[in-house]
């Protein structure tokens, strides 16, 4: 699709990044070009919009890069949007779930009134790679009584195979 290469464009491959033998996909591009932007946006609120009859409530966007697109899609979808951080940058009450980094472990924590019982969610997040972080992110929204109706990346990694732990609708725009 025309506007899935033009967005493709703009994804820039940074060989050993952050380390040797990794190469880093970075989105930072895409938001040099507001045209790039808005075909991002509308190709995902598209998708949204003609694979579900569901009204979604909540966008949540994972730290850090999911800040970016969460709540640009949250105003197409007219729903609310809400960040999943990481330990101990949330004030208030809140809700906390482990999951496993490449070194060790840590927690995702969500604020307790984001979600309420019973709401439509989708979870955002530039990239997927082994779906540990996104994993975790369902974990909080199924301990707020909240539905995950979909996960969404811009990018996904597919031979990580990341999608398969997640056990439910994954959308990427990119593959790689
Ligand atoms: P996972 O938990 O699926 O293994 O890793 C996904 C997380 O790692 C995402 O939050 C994503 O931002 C980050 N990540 C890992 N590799 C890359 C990469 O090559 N490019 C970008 N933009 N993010 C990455």
């Amino acid at each position: 699709m025309a506007d899935v290469e033009k967005i493709k464009n703009f994804v820039k491959a940074i060989p050993d990044f952050p380390k040797e033998g990794i190469i880093f996909r970075d989105i930072f591009p895409i938001f040099r070009d507001p045209s790039a932007v808005e075909a991002l946006l509308t190709h995902i609120a598209h998708h949204v919009q003609s694979t579900t009859n569901e009204k979604i409530d909540v966008v949540l966007g994972l730290d850090a890069r999911g800040f970016l697109f969460g709540p640009l899609l949250a105003l197409r979808l007219h729903a609310s949007f809400a960040p999943i951080r990481k330990k101990g940058k949330l004030p208030g009450s809140i809700i906390s779930a482990a999951y496993t980094k490449e070194y060790g472990v840590d927690e995702f924590e969500i604020q307790a009134d984001a979600i309420q019982g019973g709401q439509n969610v989708i979870i955002i997040d530039d990239l997927i790679a082994t779906g540990g972080s996104a994993y975790a992110a369902k974990e909080l929204v199924e301990k707020a009584g909240g539905r995950v109706v979909e996960f969404v990346f811009v990018i996904e990694l597919v031979d990580l195979k990341g999608r398969d732990k997640l056990g439910g609708n994954v959308y990427s725009v990119i593959q790689y």
